[in-house]
């Protein structure tokens, strides 16, 4: 693999039971800060897939079989792996993603947070009755080769998010990156290597079709997906011919509803970073923004205060808190939404990009954006937000649940009941007051509608890599 950082150690191939692995085919991996061509994943084929599945198959007996502590320790040795490499993976996450150098550190962190936290998460036994000649207890066992599929916009915590639920409830995990930002995610299949036994986790990379065979596969057993909706049903049509357990994280269409006690002064930089973080590229960000019409000009001219400051630019130059958008195909399609917003709305912020290469697009601020428009309907994943005035809180509710989406939600206003109460009414799997989206590991997190199905995280998330076993126990009297 070529690269044109020298200090950056990049992955030698795919990991395939404790093996690497190279192919032949490659797929050409972008710089997303140049739009140049800057190193070469593997393409691996059915055949690589296949020894992937083997080798998770062969691993499973004894991996399922140890103790949770005895799993969790093993795994902790790799969490500590994973931590001393930190500035590497943070820095093959610049040059594949596109995020400022502290945000991919941030990354890095927040998924070994994640990972670390599943450790102590044992899902108990439970005895249902143990009287006479019966005892009955209901058991969580692991499903066997798990497949798991992620998206590009955080390519290190989506992978983290997985291997750490498969692994610790004693799956074994074949983990397909995507295919726009392959190498952080088998760096951390490198990372394993020497420290889990050989097939608990394999990394494979290359394209689309590569998902299509997983999900199609007869020796896996779950397929945990993250990214578009369209995939996720792809998948689930795919997943029934097998009767494969699926989670799905799939794209939101996110509102946040502004109350008319909103304190722009104290809330409108954080109100900001809800919509813009990562390049606007997050899953549950804000999308569409519903503010009360007495409070709309301030709350837009305080978002444009905001915008002017940001510095966009290359992740590694200094200062910079918002990058280029991931990949050419998301860049064209917001590029459109941008030049088409005049349109449907009226443009109050459109901000300058660097000069030079690159996908960068300017961060944009539209008010008054026709409800029936492409912009305000669908998942803009990219930096251009979308706003709307209310009068009465019932119509802007019903505006917010008016999607077929419905992953995340969020009230701002500084009556908590009130905020409280609104959030109660609206149609997503998580709503925040005053912030969004807050994730830990010990709150489930997932969509409702067509975000997704099932959850991750907490408790509610592991179980779903397991299957209920009832042991039934009759004594004789
Ligand atoms: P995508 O659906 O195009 O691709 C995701 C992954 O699926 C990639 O690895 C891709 O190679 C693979 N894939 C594509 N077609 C497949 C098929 N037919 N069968 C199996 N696998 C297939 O999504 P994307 O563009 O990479 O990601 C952006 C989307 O992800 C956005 O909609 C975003 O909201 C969503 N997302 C959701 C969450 C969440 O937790 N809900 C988190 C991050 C991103």
């Amino acid at each position: 693999m070529s690269n044109t950082k020298p200090d950056i150690i990049l992955p030698k191939g795919m990991l395939i039971g404790n093996a690497i692995v190279t192919t032949r085919d490659c797929i050409g991996v972008i710089d997303p800060a140049s739009g140049k061509h800057f190193a070469d994943a593997p393409n691996a084929s059915q055949a690589d897939l296949d020894a992937a599945v083997a080798a998770a198959k062969a691993a499973f007996p004894a991996w399922s079989a140890r103790t949770w502590a005895d799993r969790a320790e093993v795994l902790t040795r790799y969490i500590e792996a994973i931590r001393a490499d930190i500035d590497n993976l943070a820095a093959l996450l610049v040059c594949e993603q596109g995020k400022p150098f502290q945000k991919a550190r941030s990354e890095v962190t927040s998924g070994l947070n994640f990972f670390s936290a599943y450790r102590g998460m044992e899902l108990p036994v439970e005895v249902i009755g143990d009287a006479g000649t019966q005892r009955v207890e209901v058991r969580r066992i692991p499903l066997g080769v798990v497949g798991a599929i992620t998206a590009w916009n955080y390519p290190v915590l989506l992978a983290l998010w997985k291997i750490g639920p498969a692994l610790i409830t004693g799956n074994t995990l074949v983990l397909k990156p995507s295919p726009y930002t392959p190498l952080s995610v088998l760096r951390l299949g490198e990372l394993a290597k020497d420290i889990l036994p050989p097939g608990v986790l394999n990394v494979v990379s290359g394209g689309d079709e590569l998902g299509r065979w997983m999900t199609d596969h007869p020796d896996i057993s779950k397929i945990a997906f993250t990214g578009s909706t369209g995939t996720g049903k792809k998948i689930m049509a795919s997943a029934a011919t097998t009767l494969k357990r699926i989670t799905l994280e799939l794209g939101g269409n996110d509102a946040g509803i502004i109350l008319p006690d909103f304190d722009v002064s104290a809330q409108v930089e954080d109100l900001f970073w809800t919509s813009f973080s990562n390049c606007g590229q997050v899953c549950a960000s804000i999308k569409r923004l519903l503010v009360h019409e007495s409070r709309m000009d301030q709350v837009c001219d305080g978002l444009v205060d905001v915008a002017k400051k940001v510095k966009i630019g290359a992740g590694f130059d200094s200062g910079v808190e918002i990058g280029p958008m991931q990949n050419r195909m998301q860049y064209d399609k917001v590029k459109k939404l941008i030049e088409t917003a005049g349109d449907v709305g009226r443009i109050i912020h459109s901000g300058t990009i660097p000069n030079r290469d690159g996908y960068f697009l300017p961060l944009t601020i539209v008010r008054d954006v026709d409800p029936d428009s492409e912009l305000w309907r669908e998942e803009q994943f990219g930096p251009i937000l979308p706003i709307r005035s209310y009068r009465d809180i019932d119509t802007a509710i019903a505006e917010a649940n008016d999607s077929n989406y419905g992953l995340g939600a969020s009230v701002w206003g500084v009556d908590l009941a009130a905020a409280e109460a609104v959030a109660r009414r609206l149609h997503a799997g998580s709503v925040w007051t005053n912030t969004h989206p807050a994730m830990r590991p010990d709150i489930p997190f997932g969509g409702i509608k067509q975000s997704g199905y099932g959850v991750e995280f907490a408790r509610y998330g592991l179980a779903e890599y397991t299957n209920v076993q009832v042991i039934n126990v009759k004594r004789s009297g």
